[in-house]
């Protein structure tokens, strides 16, 4: 029998590796901190029956021109922004992602980083190494309140659910806002819908947790930055895109809002001369929602599992199109 084929664009966990070449002729990206080239991917997916690939890499059009014999296209991530979805459809090829798996530690991270930013934490600590610390002062670094506090949740999925909890632990009132109402979970975590605009208005900390899609593009401009009060704290671990950086710049350098923690941006990564890290008020982290040893490892054993499936002709477990 031909064992399929199967490309993945960057090194995975050593048994992630070993299970899909039981079955498959796996050929990889051996590079770890270095994505794969476009030309390289665009000559290696002519052969392939199945791609396993992450978020940096773009699965366009143009590169799925080559993918004549490709079935299925395995995403190491819940987020498939970088997949044109819709032409992956057009030629049978099924798309599938990896969440649930990831949500905890995604949600964690997001609370972590809410509480660093409110805090000043990475100032205070920055302040300390620096040897600028004298004295204990009345006024010394001090931030926002966490415990107490209203947090609004854009986009009330699995992940902004598992926030809510978090929230919910910290005496916190939560409100939310996304495109479908959840009944239960407004019954289950006494939680409130509003429309976006009041979210923005009454919101302490506003946290985005939907998918990056047309809809959601810049759903976070001038116009909604003006609405957030200037003891706000804007928390964005979704995507970045989702967030318009020129307009959030402003609002931070002219202190219209208080803080913002960003693990996401519009273009990953970003330079150390991103314009945003002249700013004191705002955390920024590389992209880290998911890592933990035991999710990174999880992530890869779902995305493997979903490319054997397709390849064997059975349903994958998380299939996007
Ligand atoms: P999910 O369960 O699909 O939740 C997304 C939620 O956003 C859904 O409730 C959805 O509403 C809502 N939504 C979609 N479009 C909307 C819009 N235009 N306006 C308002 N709400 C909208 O996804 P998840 O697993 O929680 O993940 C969310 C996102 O987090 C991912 O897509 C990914 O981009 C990001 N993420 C980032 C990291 C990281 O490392 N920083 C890690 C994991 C995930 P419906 O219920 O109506 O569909």
């Amino acid at each position: 029998m031909v064992r399929p084929k199967v490309y993945i664009t960057r090194k995975i966990q050593d048994e992630a590796v070993a299970r899909l070449s039981v079955t498959c002729d796996v050929s990889m990206w051996n590079e770890e901190n270095i994505p794969v080239p476009r030309e390289v991917l665009a000559e290696n997916i002519r052969e392939m029956d199945g791609l396993l690939c992450l978020l940096t890499d773009t699965i366009d059009e143009a590169i799925l021109t080559n993918a004549t014999k490709l079935k299925v296209i395995s995403n190491y991530a819940v987020g498939t922004n970088n997949i044109d979805t819709a032409a992956a459809t057009k030629r049978g090829i099924i798309v599938t992602n990896t969440p649930d798996v990831l949500t905890e530690a995604t949600a964690d991270l997001t609370f972590a980083l809410l509480m660093v930013t409110a805090r000043r934490i990475v100032e205070s600590s920055d302040h300390l190494r620096k040897g600028e610390w004298k004295t204990w002062s009345p006024l010394l670094l001090t931030g926002m309140d966490v415990y107490g506090s209203t947090m609004g949740i854009i986009g009330l999925g699995r992940i902004g659910g598992a926030l809510a909890k978090r929230a919910a632990g910290f005496g916190m009132k939560i409100l939310y806002h996304n495109r479908s109402r959840k009944t239960e979970a407004e019954r289950n975590l006494g939680i409130t819908y509003v429309e976006l605009e009041t979210l923005l208005k009454e919101s302490d900390f506003v946290c985005i947790m939907t998918p990056y899609t047309p809809e959601t593009h810049n759903l976070i401009g001038a116009a909604e930055l003006s609405l957030m009060k200037p003891t706000a704290v804007l928390i964005n671990t979704a995507r970045g895109g989702i967030v318009n950086e020129e307009a959030l710049y402003h609002a931070l350098k002219n202190r219209t809002i208080w803080a913002a923690g960003l693990d996401v941006f519009e273009k990953e990564p970003i330079s150390a001369s991103h314009k945003l890290l002249e700013l004191p008020n705002v955390v920024m982290l590389p992209h880290i929602g998911s890592a933990s040893i035991n999710t990174r490892n999880k992530m890869a054993e779902i995305a493997v599992e979903n490319m054997s499936r397709v390849l064997a002709n059975q349903p994958p477990l998380y299939q996007v199109n």
